[in-house]
């Protein structure tokens, strides 16, 4: 059988002649989306009716193939898929038709509203989405043989731990950390020749410092490395780091992504083109790509295809959820911050926070513009000496609908310890660094209505 080239298709050219035409149909698609609201991308992504018809017996849902290969027609057409001469998902660690739409999906959300090109892996979870964005730069290379990287120092627990136990213990990289990620001064300063990437979080869990994405960018990009930024907290309802100059953003698609709280998953977006001093080109070129084609295929930390669609399931919902969950915040934090109990009260939306104006410049909600500030806020409750957590924990021993857990971003309002929690393995040293306090309360506030939320917290603080 020959096509109308006359290729036939027992030669490997008919299949990638195939792959090119399957290559065109998803461009057409990604620019159709490109022309729709946030909403719209996200309830639709790449997956049409089309798709639907041709590939999935007219499914309205995106489908779920718990298959972990695909079976191809002749050695011809698997021969062109395995040297990725055209589009295929060949084994489900390297790629899947569900991973497929959810990552074509964030990718366009990450990038709403400008004409930027991204590309997306969805991984097992957010540590891994980090991992799998940072091993790449962190190769062996002579002409830099002794690599160090510049990160804030308030992130994630589970981050400062990956980065101060795994990469600088056990692989001797120097890890630079940034007290004061506001000012831009504390960043440029550490950057040498041998920094191979800048990280941070915007904003960061649990104390909610942020930084300014643009100038931070700049700074990296004239050393020739690119910024990483971990937007879990922000979300792309917020916050798209890559349109304000990041190279790659990575999420933990478990926290307010998921809010049903379904499924760990991590999520890793990167814009074609970023920088950086070591690699291949084509790793600078489509670092989304090259690292799923590579290193992400030899090391497997891939999300498998039924998290991969409750995630995509919950994305679709974002938007109206990001901004119903913002508002009762905003509620939730102005209450805390009049209680007599409560030291001080972190977040972004109020008028006390220190960097106020860079929250302003970087959050709102998307497609409207109203200032919201995401779903996360901390308390630092008020007690007898700095070190003291007494009355921290009497009032969260008292919660009675809002849930103890280790958790963020859920539908269902969740209250942390982060000194006994997230923060626990980090050590005292650990925790200064990072201003957690033994009384740090972090709240995440779901879709309750607020009144419940604040009968709650309001009962637990009487019982101080
Ligand atoms: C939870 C979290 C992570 C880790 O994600 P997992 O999906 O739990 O592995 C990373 N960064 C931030 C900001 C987080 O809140």
């Amino acid at each position: 059988m020959k096509n109308e080239k006359g290729l036939d298709i027992t030669e490997k050219a008919y299949w990638v002649d195939k792959g090119q035409d399957m290559i065109r149909d998803r461009q057409r698609r990604i620019n159709r989306a490109k022309n729709w609201k946030f909403d719209t991308v996200a309830t639709h992504g790449l997956y049409d009716l089309q798709q639907a018809l041709d590939y999935n017996n007219g499914s309205i849902m995106e489908p779920v193939y718990l298959s972990p290969a695909q079976a191809y027609h002749n050695s011809a057409e698997m021969e062109a898929g395995l040297a990725y001469e055209m589009p295929n998902w060949c084994y489900s660690r390297i790629a899947n038709p569900s991973s497929y739409f959810l990552e074509e999906t964030a990718a366009l959300l990450e990038t709403y509203g400008t004409s930027i090109e991204a590309g997306c892996i969805a991984t097992s979870s957010g540590m891994s989405a980090i991992r799998t964005a940072t091993d790449p730069f962190l190769v062996y290379d002579s002409r830099y043989p002794k690599p160090n990287i510049v990160t804030s120092a308030k992130v994630y627990g589970g981050t400062f731990q990956q980065f101060s136990v795994r990469r600088h213990q056990e692989e001797g990289i120097e890890v630079r950390w940034v007290t004061d990620p506001a000012n831009p001064e504390d960043w440029a300063s550490k950057i040498d020749d041998n920094t191979r990437f800048v990280y941070g979080e915007f904003p960061s869990n649990p104390s909610l410092s942020i930084f300014d994405i643009e100038k931070v960018a700049d700074i990296a990009h004239k050393h020739g490395i690119p910024l990483i930024v971990d937007s879990t907290c922000a979300s792309p309802a917020l916050t798209r780091p890559i349109t304000r100059g990041a190279d790659i953003v990575v999420h933990s698609a478990s926290k307010v992504i998921g809010a049903s709280g379904t499924s760990i998953c991590g999520l890793l977006i990167a814009k074609k083109n970023i920088p950086s001093k070591v690699g291949c080109d084509n790793m600078r070129s489509d670092f989304a790509t090259w690292t799923k084609f590579w290193p992400f295929r030899d090391n497997g930390p891939n999300i498998n295809p039924m998290a991969a669609i409750m995630i995509l399931n919950d994305l679709r919902t974002l938007r109206m959820r990001v901004a119903q969950m913002s508002r009762t915040t905003m509620t939730v934090a102005r209450f805390l911050e009049n209680h007599p109990k409560v030291g001080k009260v972190n977040y972004p939306g109020l008028e006390s926070f220190a960097d106020k104006d860079i929250a302003r410049k970087y959050m709102s909600l998307v497609d409207d513009g109203e200032p919201l500030f995401g779903h996360m806020l901390s308390i630092e409750l008020k007690e007898k000496t700095p070190d003291d957590s007494r009355n921290a924990r009497k009032f969260y021993d008292n919660l009675h609908m809002i849930w103890r857990a280790t958790d963020l971003g859920r539908v269902k309002t969740v209250a942390t310890l982060n000194a006994i929690s997230t923060h626990q393995q980090q050590g005292e040293e650990g925790r200064k660094l990072a201003d957690i306090k033994a009384s740090t309360c972090r709240i995440s506030c779901g879709v309750e209505d607020p009144v419940d939320i604040i009968s709650d917290l309001s009962r637990a603080l009487d019982t101080i």
